[in-house]
């Protein structure tokens, strides 16, 4: 009987968190295994998937947009040798030594495991939300927000952080104006986003305002009831589109019942560390953050994360070391655009073409069926979709 292999440590998530703690471990001959997600909690790469331009994050002076960071990341992890798999944890077992992890493909075994799953935006439950629920409703301004529904009309954003500052400002890109909905009389968000918004004079801030319900005609959103909390009046703002930025559920449902959370659902670790109420198993990020909940904070805690589960494995003599094998930079498989095919160069027997001049002879032209790929840089979305879409093109 063959005994199974047992992992030294298994990543769960791919946001900065994760990728973080996949880095340290595989620079520790670790060989960490790493579930990226797909659908669960998220996508693969986080949630600054979602977002354009991350001004904050150390080392980028002139910013960097999240999706772009992220693959950075990615490719750091997998360059010291994490081994990725774009699929959902559905089950874990903490219960017995070594632990099992379960995904919607495989069942692995770890000695050690990195929790990184983030956390999810939250919905309102208005009673007519499931209706207009991506016909004009929307969580994330980013994605979606120059979506030709919402182009060129009034838009309203809910919510007082530094999320829904950002996505009322956003949002004015698009929309012809943008109605901030704040619940109290004063914003969470940072000084410095505040005074973005209040300063934007296609943005309208509805202090003491609470969303009542959403309605429309033909299936799509025309307009939002509002109360005002203090007075208790009832108005209707006209709107094309709604977008949620109330913040965040921790995805914790896996360890619910094994591991101890707080009250909201987030992973309790021991102040000042990482380590969570089962030895060996880590929290990192804003699965555990309720307070910063930053990239850089999720990162500094993966760095923690892998530290300690080295430790831990070390400790209890559980280590198994990989020798690596550096993939250099040349070999690290980078973008490289590939030039738009012309006159000249184009031939319709290829099975990959790039630019409009290759769509528009293959439309007239080609019998065959055509796959277009559009990428914008920005979209996060779309860039995990890419490599799946390649594979299908490749198949
Ligand atoms: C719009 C927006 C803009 C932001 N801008 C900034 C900014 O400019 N600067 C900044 O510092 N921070 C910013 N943040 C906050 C920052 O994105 C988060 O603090 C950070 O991403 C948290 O990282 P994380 O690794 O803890 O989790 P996340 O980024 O939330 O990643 C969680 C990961 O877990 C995966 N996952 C969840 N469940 C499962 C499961 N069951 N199985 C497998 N995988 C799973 C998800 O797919 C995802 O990959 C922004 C956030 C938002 C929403």
């Amino acid at each position: 009987m063959t005994i199974p292999k047992v992992e030294n440590t298994v990543i769960i998530g791919s946001g900065p968190a994760g990728f973080t703690a996949a880095i340290y471990a595989a620079r520790a001959n670790l060989k960490p295994v790493m579930f990226e997600g797909l659908q669960a909690g998220g996508i693969p790469g986080g949630q600054l998937m979602t977002t354009t331009e991350v001004e904050n994050f150390p080392g980028f002076p002139e910013g960097i947009t999240g999706p772009q960071l992220m693959e950075q990341m990615k490719l750091q992890a997998e360059r010291w040798g994490t081994e990725c798999y774009t699929e959902d944890v559905v089950e874990v077992d903490l219960t017995q030594r070594p632990f099992t992890i379960r995904s919607t493909e495989r069942e692995v075994q770890a000695h050690s495991i990195i929790i990184a799953t983030g956390a999810t935006a939250k919905r309102l439950g208005l009673p007519s939300e499931k209706t207009y629920w991506n016909n004009g409703i929307s969580a994330c301004a980013i994605c979606d927000g120059a979506a030709p529904i919402f182009v060129g009309e009034d838009l309203v954003v809910i919510g007082g952080g530094d999320s829904a500052a950002e996505e009322a400002v956003y949002l004015t890109k698009y929309g012809s104006h943008v109605h901030l909905l704040v619940r109290k009389g004063e914003m969470r968000a940072s000084k410095a986003m505040q005074d973005r918004v209040l300063a934007n004079p296609k943005i309208t801030v509805h202090w003491h305002t609470e969303a009542v319900d959403v309605f429309g005609e033909k299936g799509l959103m025309t307009g939002i009831k509002v109360r005002n909390k203090q007075t208790g009046v009832e108005t209707n703002i006209a709107a094309k589109g709604l977008f949620y930025a109330i913040g965040h559920n921790p995805n914790t449902s896996l360890f619910k019942g094994q591991l101890e959370l707080d009250a909201v659902g987030y992973i309790k670790v021991q102040p000042g560390t990482v380590a969570t109420s089962i030895s060996g198993i880590y929290a990192a990020g804003d699965v555990q953050d309720h307070e910063y909940r930053q990239a850089i904070t999720a990162a500094g805690t993966g760095c923690m994360a892998a530290l300690s589960a080295e430790r831990y494995l070390s400790e209890h003599n559980l280590i198994t070391e990989y020798s690596q094998e550096v993939v250099t930079e040349k070999e690290v498989v980078t973008e490289t655009k590939t030039p738009e095919a012309t006159e000249n160069t184009f031939d319709i027997n290829a099975t990959r073409h790039y630019g409009g001049y290759a769509l528009r002879k293959l439309f007239h032209e080609s019998d065959r069926i055509l796959m277009v790929k559009y990428v914008s840089p920005t979209c996060g979305p779309c860039r995990t979709l890419k490599p799946i879409l390649d594979k299908v093109v490749a198949e």
